[in-house]
């Protein structure tokens, strides 16, 4: 992939004005049902952006919306800086990578993934040796005359990158791009494509249902939900510091609490909850305000100690082990799943059926403040 990587770097820098891409206000219905609700988003220079969510959030309908296959309603897109929301597919400086890679069947690989080129109207001769650099550069070189139903799933992957990559794209929208891969080539196939839209500084738009995908490739992390966009940032900010309570419940490992401030002082509030009162760090809610708010599997413990302020007894029901990671499941007192994980232990402090007090520092706790678009 490194001729591709070069041929990017090469470009004069100032032909890229700062933003690859910007969403104002989207919003796309399609009869009574709105599909995305007002979708705003700002994407800076060679970001890998990660558009996360449950299905039929919106994910897809946004990206079809800057891909130019679906005209919002509402809002504008700017595509490097310049209006395109009227603009067709072809004038938009984008390609797209879908997750069943939708090659030509009738097509060979040289002809597939010359194809943008062909559209775009550039010289035969010009494509040929173009199309020859890109094959070697995705190490496809020897596939140049098969056809997709004579590829395995990782190849068609590959030739449906290098079909999108051809052109050069501002920014390379990828639906789901190795949802159809087997389970065992996606995590090679994740850190090429992290290196290769590192090495090219193409921003990258990649639509998933999977935390994992989204939270170990993007350096934006945009979490939807019900056609709207609940919280965006760093992989960090969103593990670290959920904005809702959805945020909270939708990623892996946080213990989200509902309840009311029944005081609020110093920066601390105390809630109570169906389960007892607790400790939060915030200022904004007043007294008798409905608060959600979250803490980490991995900052509960069972290893009690006076920093420990919030307490609650539960009553363990399985325990999973994972090699590195021992993750209890506990049965809390209004009936909701309480997650507790241990690092590093190799022995069992904790056995299905035991009834525990655990405890974690208020400081630890995360109050939700709304949405933090
Ligand atoms: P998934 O992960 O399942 O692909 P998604 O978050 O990408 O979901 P979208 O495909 O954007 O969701 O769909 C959002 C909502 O809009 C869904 O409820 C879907 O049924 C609806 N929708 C999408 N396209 C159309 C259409 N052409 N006509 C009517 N409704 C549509």
């Amino acid at each position: 992939m490194d001729a591709l990587a070069q041929a990017v770097r090469e470009a004069p820098a100032t032909a890229r004005p700062q933003l690859d891409l910007e969403l104002r206000g989207i919003r796309k219905r399609y009869g009574g049902f709105t599909a995305v609700d007002g979708v705003s988003l700002k994407v800076p220079k060679g970001r890998f952006v990660c558009l996360l969510g449950p299905s039929g959030c919106g994910k897809t309908t946004t990206l079809r919306c800057v891909a130019g296959l679906e005209d919002p309603d509402d809002g504008d897109i700017l595509i490097g800086g310049k209006e395109a929301t009227r603009d067709p597919p072809w004038e938009r400086d984008i390609a797209m990578m879908f997750q069943d890679f939708a090659l030509f069947p009738h097509m060979t690989v040289a002809k597939q993934v010359g194809f943008g080129l062909e559209m775009l109207k550039k010289p035969k001769a010009a494509i040929a040796e173009r199309v020859k650099q890109v094959l070697a550069s995705f190490e496809i070189a020897q596939l140049a005359d098969r056809k997709p139903a004579n590829l395995s799933g990782g190849q068609r992957q590959r030739v449906a990158l290098a079909r999108a990559m051809i052109t050069e794209p501002r920014i390379l929208l990828l639906d789901e791009p190795i949802g159809a891969l087997d389970y065992s080539l996606r995590e090679t196939v994740m850190l090429e494509l992290k290196l290769l839209q590192q090495r090219t500084g193409i921003s990258f738009i990649w639509v998933t249902h999977d935390q994992n995908e989204a939270f170990s490739l993007g350096d934006l992390v945009v979490v939807m939900n019900h056609a709207r966009i609940e919280q965006q940032g760093s992989p960090e900010e969103i593990l670290q510091r959920p904005a809702t309570a959805f945020v909270a419940s939708f990623v892996q490992g946080n213990n989200v609490f509902h309840g009311r401030v029944v005081r609020a002082g110093d920066g601390l509030l105390l809630v109570e909850t169906a389960c007892g009162s607790f400790l939060v760090p915030g200022r904004g809610p007043t007294i008798g305000s409905e608060v959600s708010f979250s803490v980490r599997a991995e900052l509960i413990t069972d290893l009690l100690a006076d920093p420990h302020l919030n307490r609650l007894a539960a009553r363990c029901t399985a325990v999973e082990y994972f090699g590195s990671l021992r993750r209890h499941v506990f049965e809390r007192p209004d009936g909701e799943v309480m997650k507790v994980d241990q690092f590093g232990a190799y022995a069992a402090r904790i056995v299905a059926g035991q009834r525990v007090e655990l405890g974690w520092r208020p400081q630890d706790t995360v109050l939700h403040t709304g949405s933090a678009e």
